[in-house]
This record gives structure tokens, C-alpha cells and sequence, in this order.
């Protein structure tokens, strides 16, 4: 067996339906009792909720969260957390609200506790990406992995169709790429290969029927562990891409993720045998071929595949190419501007890879 190093990530992760009411339970165990509650302006019922959860015993809810977590709008959290003397913070939603709530505990230094209700998968990652002056930076530091994450299926029920089948393959990526990362390990491989399966058997079974709960709670559990991959091991030219084209065209995240992906690991592809046999293993219809069987998972999924469709630009092609190529992250095959621009163009115009 190859040498390897292996860092687990520290968070404690509570799983299952009705989870929900374990907060007061897990309140408790941090010894704090004024959380600051953050969601988006779309869920600002289900921050309600866990007032109601927490019979009113919080500092406030702060419901202006955000994409990108741009740093103006953590200027104002932080305001109002500290006028309202929150010793610590819990954010239920998505990416964009797990990304506020670690903006606000690395500042500050309070405990956060996780509420996920998509795939995305930041609330098992120790880095945070923020906005400011129209600049995306990211970063990454052990403090800001939350401290706790309540997975409640209960709270995914609500997450649409289209938006499951999206943020399940962005989670599915974080997956494929930690099987070909330079420092991955046996235990993150076996993760990466249940989360797919997971993930793979689940997703096209929420679009023929959202309201199955034993689907989303497969797919909540693959999206736990494709997030523990992203924050364990490094990512490359699939996360770099995404990185490049979300961040410089705003193009939507897990949609572009989507797009991506079957083109990312085609680009790799002569240089991971070994780690698209075992994506192959993890696709159900793949026989035995990886990009055949995403191209399938894909169809099942009535997912869109061009980013044409999101609103880029045909001229963005080039400007997309000139950016991937520099800073590039480590990548199994060496990063060509030519085969990297057609990759993008065929991305762009959503030609199934092959
Ligand atoms: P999101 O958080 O932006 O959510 C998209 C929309 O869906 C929002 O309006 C949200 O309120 C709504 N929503 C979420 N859950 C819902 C539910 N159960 N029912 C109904 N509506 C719901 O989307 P996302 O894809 O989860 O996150 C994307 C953001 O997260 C990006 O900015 C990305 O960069 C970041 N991200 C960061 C990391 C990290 O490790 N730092 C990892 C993954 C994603």
C-alpha cells in the first residue's frame, strides 16, 4: 500500500429526520444561550422555525445572507450580532448562509453550528470564499470548520427538483476529484465512492419524486460525505474551472458544477485509470465506463448542460481559457490552454462529453 497522511476534520455531525429538535441539546453542549440565527431572505421561515426550536431564546435573525459572502454584507451581521450580544451563531440554508455563519466564527471566534439544507457541502469544509470589491478570495484555516452540523432530511423536502439534482452533482465532484488528489488517502477514496453511489442512486429518484424521504436522506448522506472530501483533500481542474467561470461570468454554482463536471474528468481521463474504474464502479449504467455513465446520471436528471443557457457569452470563451490556465491548482494532467479552451467551448455550447 502507498504511504499516505490522513487529517480528520474535527466537526461533530448530528444525522437524521426531525434533527432538528436535538438543537436546544446541542446549544447546551457549547454552553452558549444567545445564537444569532442566519438565513437567506428565502428562508426565513425555516430561521422562524428554529426560534421556535429554541423558544425564542436567540440573539435575532439575521436573514440577508447571500452568494459569494460578500464582505459588506458581514460588516452588517457582525453589527447587528454584537448590538444584540450573540455568543455564537447558527446558520440553516445553503452554501451562501454556511459561507456568512463562517465569515461571522472566524472574525469573532464564536461557535457555529450548522443547519445544511442543500448537497453543497461547506459546512464539512475549513475554507471560506468571500467577496469584496467585485474580487471572489478564498481561504482556508482548521477554525473555520463549524464546530457542529445537524443534518436534518426534514429540511431538504423543501429544496426543488432542479436544485437537488444541481447541488447533488456539485457534491459528486467533490467526490471525483479526491479520488485523483495528490495527497488522497484509503479513507477519503472510500468515502468519495459511497457519497457517489449515494448520491448516484438517489438523485434520479428526488426528480421523479421529490417528496421521497428515503431518497433524500441517501442523498443527504452522500452530500455529507462528498463535503468531507472537498475538505480534506486538495481539488483541481474541475473545482478550478467552476472557481473561474462562477466567480469571473456569475454564473450559478451548482449548475456550472453540473455543467463541468463530464468535460473535467474527460480532460483527465488518460492520466486517472485507476480512479475512473472506480468511478465507473460507483455509477450504476456505466458499464464500466465513467464519462458514459455520468452522461446517463445526467440525462435522468433533465439537467441543463450548456452554460450558453446561464448567460454566458460566446466571447467569454477565450477570457475563460486566459484565466483557467493561470494560478492553475495541481492538476493529474498538465493544464494546455487549446485542449482547455475547447473544453470550455464544448462546456459552453453543452455537448455531452466523451
Ligand atoms: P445557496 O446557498 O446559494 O442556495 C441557493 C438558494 O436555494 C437560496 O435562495 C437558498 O435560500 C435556497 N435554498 C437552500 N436550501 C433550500 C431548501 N431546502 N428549500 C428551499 N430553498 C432552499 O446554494 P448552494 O449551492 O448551497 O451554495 C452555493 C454557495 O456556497 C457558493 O457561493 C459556493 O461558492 C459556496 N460553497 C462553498 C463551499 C466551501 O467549502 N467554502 C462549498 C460549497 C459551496
Amino acid at each position: 500500500m502507498d504511504s499516505f497522511e490522513y487529517n480528520p476534520n474535527p466537526g461533530r455531525v448530528v444525522f437524521g429526520s426531525g434533527t432538528l429538535q436535538k438543537l436546544p441539546e446541542e446549544i447546551a453542549r457549547l454552553q452558549v444561550n444567545s445564537p444569532l440565527v442566519l438565513s437567506t431572505p428565502q428562508q426565513i421561515s425555516q430561521a422562524e422555525n428554529v426560534k421556535d426550536v429554541l423558544q425564542g431564546q436567540v440573539a435575532g435573525i439575521f436573514s440577508e445572507a447571500t452568494m459569494h459572502t460578500p464582505t459588506h454584507i458581514t460588516d452588517k451581521a457582525l453589527e447587528y450580532a454584537k448590538a444584540q450580544g450573540a455568543d455564537s451563531v447558527i446558520s440553516i440554508g445553503g452554501g451562501s448562509t454556511i459561507g456568512l455563519g463562517k465569515a461571522i466564527s472566524i472574525r469573532t471566534g464564536l461557535p457555529h453550528i450548522c443547519i445544511p439544507t442543500t448537497y453543497a457541502g461547506s459546512e464539512m469544509t475549513p475554507i471560506l470564499g468571500e467577496t469584496a470589491n467585485g474580487l471572489k478570495q478564498t481561504r482556508s484555516d482548521p477554525k473555520i470548520l463549524p464546530g457542529t452540523v445537524i443534518y436534518d432530511v426534514d429540511l431538504t423536502m423543501t429544496l426543488p427538483a432542479a436544485m437537488s439534482a444541481t447541488s447533488g452533482v456539485n457534491a459528486i465532484a467533490h467526490a471525483v476529484e479526491a479520488l485523483y488528489a495528490r495527497n488522497t488517502n484509503p479513507i477519503i477514496t472510500m468515502m468519495a465512492i459511497e457519497g457517489t453511489r449515494a448520491l448516484a442512486s438517489a438523485l434520479p429518484e428526488i426528480v421523479e419524486n421529490p417528496s421521497s424521504q428515503s431518497a433524500r436522506s441517501k442523498a443527504l448522506y452522500g452530500a455529507w460525505l462528498c463535503g468531507t472530501c472537498l475538505g480534506s483533500v486538495g481539488m483541481s481542474i474541475h473545482h478550478k474551472l467552476c472557481h473561474t467561470l462562477g466567480g469571473s461570468f456569475n454564473l450559478p454554482h451548482a449548475e456550472t458544477h453540473t455543467a463541468v463536471l463530464p468535460h473535467a474528468i474527460s480532460y483527465n481521463a488518460p492520466n486517472i485509470p485507476e480512479a475512473m474504474k472506480k468511478l465507473a464502479d460507483a455509477l450504476p449504467d456505466s458499464n464500466g465506463d465513467a464519462i458514459h455513465g455520468l452522461n446517463v446520471l445526467l440525462t435522468k436528471l433533465k439537467v441543463k448542460r450548456g452554460l450558453k443557457d446561464f448567460g454566458m457569452k460566446e466571447e467569454d470563451i477565450d477570457k475563460a481559457a486566459d484565466i483557467a490556465v493561470s494560478n492553475p491548482y495541481w492538476n493529474p494532467r498538465a493544464i494546455e490552454r487549446a485542449p482547455i479552451r475547447e473544453l470550455i467551448r464544448r462546456v459552453w455550447v453543452g455537448e455531452p462529453a466523451n
